[in-house]
């Protein structure tokens, strides 16, 4: 088991696209592994690769106490659309409401290099919608409304964490309202 850090609002890890994965190797099933431990132990609802220092197409989630991960995800989404409570492991103790899609389709590859397709509504498409996110170096904060947007850039200027030299581990679970994604 490998709890990695995770990277905090700042690293510019965040912001960098991440690439597609070609090799389905034992360092992959690793990194698979050490996401789910570490998503597991924050708590929180998904990991995706990026937020634990690792710039590929990769992530994991846990909604409604199942597991699962994705690499290289191409994402359908419903035009309904939902609205609700989203947070993030890398801006911890922030809770916004943020819009969504309500349902996903989401094809890609698992571990082995097969190909997976998963359906999911509600908070799993809001997962996978905010993992994907990552992906390309978009955090959820920038999907908010310009007012909520500054709010929570006040938020994060004025927490004990922004601006640390270094990534932190918090060892006591932090409060994402069970939606740290
Ligand atoms: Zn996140």
């Amino acid at each position: 088991m490998a709890i990695r850090p995770i990277r905090l609002f700042g690293d510019p890890i965040l912001r960098k696209p991440a690439i597609e994965v070609v090799d389905f190797d034992a360092e992959l099933r690793q990194l698979v592994t050490d996401l789910t431990d570490t998503m597991l132990a924050a708590p929180g609802a998904g990991l995706a690769a990026p937020q634990i220092g690792v710039g590929l197409r990769v992530f994991t989630w846990y909604v409604e106490g199942e597991a699962g991960h994705l690499i290289n995800p191409q994402l359908r989404l419903s035009e309904e659309i939902q609205d609700g409570p989203e947070g993030c492991l890398s801006l911890p103790e922030l809770t916004y409401d943020c819009r969504r899609a309500l349902s996903v389709v989401a094809s890609g590859f698992n571990m082995h290099g097969d190909p997976v397709t998963i359906e999911g509504s509600e908070l799993l498409a809001r997962a996978i919608q905010h993992e994907t996110d990552h992906l390309d170096g978009i955090l959820f904060i920038d999907r908010l409304d310009p007012e909520a947007r500054k709010a929570a850039m006040r938020e994060i200027r004025e927490s004990e964490w922004f601006g640390l030299e270094r990534p932190t581990i918090k060892v006591s679970p932090h409060a994402t309202g069970g939606f740290g994604l």
